[in-house]
């Protein structure tokens, strides 16, 4: 298994990929659809997703598992597939990725509150073990744990990861500016709070994903770096917030837009810099020309 904490032991800047879900829509799923069921019934259409971000120089590739949790799953009435389907995800992924490249198993949210015990926490759990089972059954290098907002669900995945994989675990959370402009996630937590707590779980790589934009994200690492100096920090960005044009969604941060961010974002502390919603294999371009050029 590939070491992503190695590959940066000596001070390497990594590339991660960008986004997935933007692009699925781009190839045709539909509002609605459970854009996870496309490793079994699209496969060549994942699989080119993943090739073009390595054609454009990523490091790394996450799966097409962000939304697989049984919980989740659950509202297409696929819940009794989610070890299949993640498995599939990390396949595809490590089919794209060959052996030189990392392939992190993407886990999102499980759409369950777990302080609001809408779900019991065991079934939570269960879900999360079984994603993590089932990517690295598929090849995945490492997962990565994202979009989170709530810390007890997020460490709960860590755990599982930890317990019943040797994966390596990122974790990322995803943070708005408040009022005050600091900067909580949908359930409040700082990053400072995410730090602290994400480590105790065992977390090896921390950092941020989606939200505003390149230049939020920048003050978010800033946070990060103040609370931890020595923790690797991923950071996936959105392309700023969407917007609607001629009824279309469209990203404003540009390929252009975020050439002069990168080295910010690196300035900051980031090791590891990727896109999430709305950037595309053009960003991840301009990423490794600004890394490595
Ligand atoms: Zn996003």
């Amino acid at each position: 298994m590939n070491s992503i904490l190695r590959a940066l032991g000596n001070g390497k800047i990594l590339i991660s990929d960008g986004a997935w879900g933007t692009f699925l829509h781009k190839l045709g799923l539909e509002i609605g659809e459970c854009p996870e069921i496309w490793n079994i019934t699209h496969r060549n259409e994942v699989l080119g997703i993943a090739k073009s971000y390595i054609d454009a120089g990523a490091d790394m590739i996450l799966t097409n598992s962000f939304g697989a949790h049984p919980v989740r799953l659950e509202h297409y009435g696929f819940q009794d597939r989610a070890f299949e389907i993640n498995e599939a995800a990390a396949a595809i992924s490590r089919e794209a990725a060959g052996n030189d490249h990392f392939v992190l198993g993407s886990i999102g949210p499980s759409g369950a509150i777990v302080m609001m015990g809408e779900v019991p926490e065991e079934k939570v759990f269960d879900g999360f073990r079984v994603q993590v089972e089932a990517l690295q059954k598929g090849g995945a290098d490492a997962v990565c744990i994202e979009t989170m907002s709530e810390i007890a669900e997020a460490c709960m995945a860590i755990k599982a990861a930890k317990e019943y994989t040797d994966l390596e675990v990122v974790c990322t959370f995803t943070y708005n500016k408040t009022v005050h402009g600091y900067y909580r996630t949908m359930m409040g937590v700082s990053p400072e709070e995410m730090v602290a707590a994400v480590k105790d779980a065992g977390a090896d790589i921390i950092g941020a994903n989606c939200g505003i934009g390149f230049d939020q994200m920048i003050e978010v690492i800033q946070a990060i770096r103040a609370a931890d100096k020595t923790t690797p920090v991923l950071i996936h960005a959105n392309a700023g917030m969407p917007v609607i044009q001629d009824g279309k969604t469209v990203f404003p941060e540009t390929p252009e837009i975020i050439r002069p961010k990168i080295k910010e974002l690196i300035k900051a502390g980031a090791n590891i810099v990727g896109g999430c919603c709305g950037t595309t294999p053009e960003h991840i371009r301009v990423n490794v020309n600004e890394v490595r050029g």
